[in-house]
């Protein structure tokens, strides 16, 4: 096989329609340029043995082809990580008969290692009748193309349980990343997208269950439509009753049952089945020249859709509203204005399929105290109304989980209630170290609904006000009257205390709904925040102009800058502060300038402090955003999620430059990233010399606990040990020990479920 063949079945796969397909053809096209007799694909299960997800040229007897952990040949590959080329398999130690394929007729066997971060997940194998060993070129290109398939094999869904009458499984654990702290319990709510387009094609195990599960779904279904045509009112015309009857029509039309039961059969599960089978009949429709056949496609896709929403047990119509239990949104992504849209008391936590801790819905998430969990992958036994557990702190998920599980978490959610209360007696009482230095602890907010947590916790201000998040929750720009009311509720809840305001951050992973900023390779490099703002001036001047007023008598707006990483922006945006001064004025406004200053998140600003400090008068850290560009990891991505830890010493020594910096040029220094909520990270923030911190309300009583018990001389003495370390593991440990040492293991990072494994 030449390179030619190579990228040939790559980019055949690429087109090839769903995973399973991608995975039939890949083991297809090899056998074939390969020129070999048989190609498998293994992968490696949750209980470490080995399944056969597709082959070529076996004759299997079972579908279930699963091959013990370790065991045979193919354990071999997964064991040694490396390629297992031999021309008599039989004869080799370690091989390992499997009665149900038949493969005993098959003399030379090359396996190769499928590997996903660092994990062997599955292996490819090739074996031939001849007695003769794969040659090198062969088993380099095998090795090329495990790489690429160990992307997709890496994507497949779970097995799936496809019968109606087969009981779910309990305490299906799902791991993601941490989103926000705390355990919610609550049903769970999909929001995948809400049609049948976002479905995704999966296996099918048993399809005799899925075509009795299809047929009692068109059943319902149908039942259903009758039940909504008898509730019509007598006066309803008759074309809409004409609807009712075509659905019926179509339900029972046997080209549409026989081309889903054909899917079925063909092994793909039922949502993709439906899909499928619909996207034919719509484009069979819209080809038809009659306009009113051609208008069915309409019916024909609300009907899709129906079947969908019936099968997942959801209303597509489904407001919050009445709402009268916990429930817990779950999504590829949950947007800000759904997670607006229900009533706070009710929302028991957020499940993202992507994401990573710092994405917007998370810090979100964070900042209303809802528990969340990113970047879990598609939960494929997930229905809506299922039971579901969310372990913020430990960045997992339980679905359908057992009576003495959700009673145990119960328990934990008490337990957490109850230390919340303890910590509330700190409500007045100042951050201040046991040997006396004083820090001061500010909130970041977003939402006029989150004011009132930050009074309450005690905040001391509001460190952060990012103004995109009621940019977000709309459908258009709000008028500069709209601003200056937000803004001006955002200023009296906290008169006397400060407000860094930040003007408008948006591009990046923070889209409006209603001006997107699509088409760009690397939007976190991209048109985002000043740059934004900048070359939407008019949108600038009028949120400047909307901050100023709302200000009008009050001296504790101060307006920050998100992304800025040049001098010519930061002057162009003083010309526009100056600007709209001059015009505020010149309308017999009382108003008067505001003190301005930079987030430091992009790295090239440090070096540029020194020169701006007549211009400036304080600077804020976006350790979410500082810690994303100087370790080129995408803060959105839940692929290197793992790898994202803003104990990276290079993330430290940064800091440290930024508060010698900022010392020297004698501007006010605060912190406002997620880090500052993380009690490990604040202990060294504090040794490293950060006095103002700024994070989500909720997080201000343990993390003031946490400063109350620490003494500072020995956070210097602990932070200058880390500076000298060059490993997160290091760094991390030296900060466990400490914190052990103290005692506060368990009020400050207490693990939740250990005893859920
Ligand atoms: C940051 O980057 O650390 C920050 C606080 O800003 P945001 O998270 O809104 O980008
Ligand atoms: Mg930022």
């Amino acid at each position: 096989m030449n390179i030619m063949s190579l990228t040939r079945i790559v980019q055949e796969v690429a087109f090839a329609g769903s995973p399973t397909d991608q995975v039939k053809l890949i083991v297809d096209s090899i056998s074939e340029s390969l020129d070999v007799d048989v190609c498998t694909l293994y992968r490696i299960n949750a209980d470490q043995n080995m399944e056969l997800l597709a082959s070529h040229g076996l004759s299997v007897k079972n579908k279930d082809i699963k091959i013990p952990a370790g065991k045979g040949l193919v354990g071999l590959v997964v064991k040694s990580r490396h390629a297992v080329n031999i021309d008599d398999a039989a004869k080799h130690p370690d091989y390992f008969y499997i009665p149900e394929i038949n493969e005993e007729k098959y003399t030379s066997f090359c396996g190769v290692p499928l590997v996903r971060f660092g994990k062997v997940i599955g292996a490819l194998v090739v074996q031939s009748k001849q007695l003769s060993k794969l040659e090198k070129e062969s088993e380099a290109v095998l090795t090329t193309l495990a790489s690429q398939l160990a992307l997709i094999v890496a994507e497949l869904p779970a097995a799936i349980s496809t019968s109606v009458r087969e009981a779910t499984p309990h305490n299906i654990r799902v791991n993601g990343n941490k989103g926000a702290p705390g355990i919610g319990i609550g049903k769970a709510v999909v929001c995948i997208g809400d049609d049948l387009s976002n479905v995704v094609d999966a296996a099918c195990d048993n399809v005799d269950a899925a075509l009795v599960e299809w047929r009692e779904l068109l059943e319902k279904v149908k039942l259903d439509i009758e039940a909504e045509r008898a509730s019509l009112k007598e006066n309803v015309s008759e074309s809409i009753r004409g609807i009712f009857d075509a659905y019926s029509l179509l339900l029972s039309d046997q080209s549409l049952i026989n081309k889903v039961e054909a899917e079925l059969k063909a092994g793909h599960w039922l949502p993709w089945a439906i899909k499928h089978s619909i996207h034919y009949f719509v484009e069979l429709f819209s080809a038809m020249t009659d306009p009113y056949l051609k208008a069915r496609c309409e019916d024909i896709l609300h009907l899709g859709n129906k079947l969908y929403f019936t099968w997942r047990g959801k209303n597509p119509h489904q407001d919050f509203h009445d709402i009268s239990e916990p429930v817990v949104l779950i999504g590829e992504h949950i947007d800000v204005s759904l997670i607006a849209s229900v009533p706070s008391q009710y929302l028991a936590g957020v499940v993202c399929f992507g994401g990573a801790t710092l994405s917007h819905t998370a810090i979100l998430a964070n900042a209303m105290g809802i528990p969340a969990v990113m970047g879990v992958g598609a939960i494929k036994q997930l229905k809506d109304q299922q039971n579901i557990i969310v372990v913020g702190d430990e960045g997992i998920v339980i679905v359908n989980p057992t009576d003495a599980i959700s009673n145990e978490f119960n328990k934990l959610q008490h337990r957490e209630l109850v230390l919340q209360q303890q910590l509330d007696s700190l409500r007045d009482m100042p951050a201040v170290t046991r040997d006396g230095v004083r820090v001061s602890l500010f909130t970041n907010t977003g939402l006029l609904v989150d004011l009132t947590p930050g009074i309450e916790y005690g905040a001391e201000g509001i460190g952060l006000y990012r103004t995109e998040i009621p940019f977000m929750v709309r459908e258009s720009f709000p008028s500069e009257d709209e601003q200056i009311a937000v803004y001006r509720r955002v200023l009296k809840a906290y008169e006397g205390k400060p407000v860094y305001m930040r003007t408008l951050d948006i591009g990046g992973d923070k889209q409006l709904p209603y001006y997107p900023i699509d088409n760009e390779d690397n939007p976190a490099l991209g048109w985002r925040g000043i740059r934004f703002t900048l070359d939407n001036i008019q949108l600038l001047m009028t949120q400047v102009r909307a901050m100023i007023l709302a200000a009008e008598q009050k001296t504790n707006l101060h307006i920050l800058l998100p992304m800025v990483s040049s001098t010519g922006e930061l002057d162009e945006f003083i010309s526009v502060l100056n600007d709209a001064v001059h015009q505020l004025k010149e309308e017999g406004h009382a108003v008067c300038k505001p003190k301005i200053g930079v987030m430091v998140e992009v790295p090239a600003v440090i070096s540029l402090l020194p020169f701006w400090k007549k211009k400036i008068n304080f600077v804020s850290i976006g350790t979410n955003d500082l810690s994303q560009y100087l370790l080129a990891l995408d803060r959105n991505n839940a692929r290197v999620a793992s790898r994202f830890d803003h104990l990276h010493p290079a993330v430290i020594q940064e800091i440290k430059r930024i508060l010698s910096v900022a010392k020297s040029c004698e501007l006010p220094v605060s912190l406002c990233g997620e880090m500052a909520s993380e009690p490990l990270v604040v202990a060294l923030l504090l040794g490293l010399g950060v006095r103002n911190l700024s994070m989500s309300a909720n997080k201000i009583p343990k993390i003031k606990y946490l400063i109350r018990s620490l003494d500072m001389v020995k956070m210097n003495e602990l932070a200058e040990q880390i500076l000298q370390s060059d490993s997160v593991e290091q760094i991390r440990h030296l900060l466990e020990q400490e914190l052990n040492e103290l005692g506060l293991t368990d009020i400050v990072y207490r693990k939740t479920v250990t005893s859920f494994q």
